[in-house]
This record gives structure tokens, sequence and C-alpha cells, in this order.
């Protein structure tokens, strides 16, 4: 179901019911993960019937899992045959799961395996929700926390996205605290606009990955669109917005985009603004000519006498190609 709780009230209001049956119709769907309408039994068999007049049902299946230290990749079979993976980390404060947005990716990041298929459709919302209730069931625990980061641009998919967060967040949906949430994009300008609005507190990380036009427009083709001043002065109308604090992702590419000089323009561009700097660990994949840099701390080190804040992201999955940017639509 794509409905999200006001969605699902305003359908019962329109059939003549009682609102408060959409919190018995998201109770049954993701707190008992009950699938079949007919046994929603607090529901009398007329509202069911109209239900399933109204609604099918759809629901994706675990096709393949790989485990590897600390985590678990999850490939998932659509109705209509095509594929998304999504990735569970084990942390030490609990568990998180990396979901997919859409079945390939349009904004064509040089170094991203997942844009190697061109977009084919977005994900409906279900289809996110089901990522995470397949995880669940799968592992027989409850996920804690959930970043926006697997194939595709999620602001390129905002309203099923958008649905998707409040699904998840609800009480009566799977009771995901909203700072317990982050999307990544690239840069999307005005849905970084549109996002500072949302009613829930949910966390946001932009893709910068280089301090100059120059060099992004070359690994990043969505900065000719939206170039870093626009990015930028858009990431400081949601914080003022919002008075959250934004992540940084600067992925580590060596030699392309990791020298000190570099380290200097990030921190000038970075200055006084409540944001931190996430360097990642570049996963190499099929030879596209970037490797792994070798100096992340280097660049670490460099930002923090610069007094920008900034952390490391762990290594997660690099042995079964479930790191960031290694993930795919594809079954093999
Ligand atoms: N489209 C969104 C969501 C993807 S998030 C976005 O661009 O933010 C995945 C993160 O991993 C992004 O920051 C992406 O740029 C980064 N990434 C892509 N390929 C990578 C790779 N091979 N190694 C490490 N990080 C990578």
């Amino acid at each position: 179901m794509n409905l999200n709780i006001n969605e699902l009230e305003d359908y019962f209001i329109n059939i003549g019911e009682k609102k408060y049956k959409a919190l018995q119709v998201f109770e049954w769907l993701y707190i008992h993960k009950e699938r079949d309408i007919d046994l929603f039994s607090n529901l009398k068999k007329e509202i069911r019937d109209t239900l399933k007049k109204d609604f099918v049902l759809d629901f994706i299946k675990i096709k393949k899992r790989e485990v590897g230290k600390n985590v678990k990749k999850y490939l998932f079979t659509l109705n209509d045959g095509n594929y998304v993976e999504a990735v569970l980390m084990v942390h030490n404060y609990g568990i998180s799961v990396c979901v997919s947005s859409q079945v390939g990716c349009n904004m064509g990041c040089k170094f991203c395996e997942s844009g190697r298929l061109k977009k084919v459709r977005n994900l409906e919302t279900y289809e996110m929700v089901e990522q995470i209730l397949l995880i669940e069931e799968d592992i027989g625990q409850k996920i804690q926390s959930v970043v926006v980061m697997g194939i595709g641009e999620p602001f390129d998919n905002y309203d099923n996205v958008v649905n998707f967060i409040k699904i998840i967040n609800h009480a009566k949906g799977l009771a995901i605290g909203a700072r317990h949430i982050t999307v990544s994009t690239c840069g999307i300008v005005p849905k970084i606009i549109e996002f500072s609005n949302l009613p829930i507190q949910v966390n946001l990380a932009l893709s910068l990955h280089a301090p100059n036009d120059e060099l992004r427009t070359k690994i990043m083709p969505i900065n000719k669109m939206y170039s870093i001043s626009k990015v930028m002065e858009a990431i400081k109308t949601y914080i003022e917005k919002t008075n959250r604090r934004v992540t940084i992702e600067y992925v580590m590419l060596n030699m392309v985009n990791d020298s000190l000089d570099e380290a200097k323009q990030l921190a000038n561009l970075l200055r006084g603004m409540n944001v931190y700097v996430n360097l990642i660990p570049y996963n190499e994949t099929n030879n596209n000519g970037f490797k792994k840099s070798s100096r992340v701390n280097e660049f670490k080190e460099a930002l923090l006498k610069m007094e920008i804040n900034v952390t490391v992201r762990k290594e997660f999955g690099d042995s079964i190609s479930a790191a960031c940017g290694q993930l795919r639509s594809k079954e093999v």
C-alpha cells in the first residue's frame, strides 16, 4: 500500500467510515505484518471487501542474500521483474538498513556503480517500505535506523520518498524515529528547499565530493544544472529553516579530490556552517579508473586543523559488493 496515514484516513472518510480505521490498517500492515486483508479481523467483512476491491496489496520478494562481516546484502525482485538491493548493517548502536529509491539512476556520477543502469523507474512507496519489512522479518529483529543511500536519487523520486518517510516514522507504522532516518541527495536544489518544509525532522546528507565547480562537474554531471554555490545556498536555507546539522559527504578519490589544497577549498566553502563532513573511503568498482585515496587521514587532519567537523565513514560490505556506490539493479 502506498498511502500515508492521512491519505488512508481520507480514504475511509470517503467511503463513509470512521477515520481511525486507518490506524487499524496500519497496525495490520506494519506492526503485525499481515499480508492478507481477510485476516484484518477487527474490520468487518464489508470493509475488508471494499479494501480488497480498492487496493491490490503488492509485495516484493527476497531473491538473494549475501552475508559479510556485520553486513548482509539483499537482492529483491519487484513485481514487474526489476531488481533492487538493500543493505543491513550491524553497528554497536543498533541495526540500520540502507534502502534503494529507484531502479537504476540517471545522475551519472562517474565513480558510482549504481548509475551504470540508467533509471528504469521510480520505486513505489510500498516497495521502499517492503525492503525494511522483509529485512525485519528475515532477521526477526526491529530496524533502528534507515538511510536512503542505496540505488537511485531520492530527490528524483521526491513524493514517494516523503511518503515512505511518513510511513516508517509513524507510531503505528514502523515507528523509526525521525532522527534515525537520513536521506542523501546529490544536490537537487528545489527539492532541498521543499524538504526543509517537511514537518518530520529527518537528517539530510549532501553528496558534495568536490570543493569547486570545475572538478565537481567532471565527476558529477548534476553540477551543470545545480552549481556548488546554488547547492550551498539551498543547504543554508535548509539549516536556517530546520535548525538541523547537515552531513556533507565527500568520497575520497585518489589524486582526484584528495589534495591538501582541496581540503582548504572545502574548509573555505563550509566555514561557519552547521555541517560536518563525512569522508567516504572509496569502494573500487568495475575499472572506471577511480582508486581509493591513500590520503584520507591527512585530509581529515587538515580539515580538523581548519576547524571543520569531520568523521570517516566506517567501511562496510566491500567484500560482498554491498558498500556505498556498489549496489546494482541487476541479478548478477
Ligand atoms: N543519489 C544519492 C544517494 C546515494 S548515497 C546521493 O548521491 O547522495 C550513496 C553515497 O555513496 C553517495 O554519497 C555517493 O556519491 C557515494 N558513492 C558512490 N559510489 C561510491 C563508491 N564507489 N565508493 C564510495 N562511495 C560511493
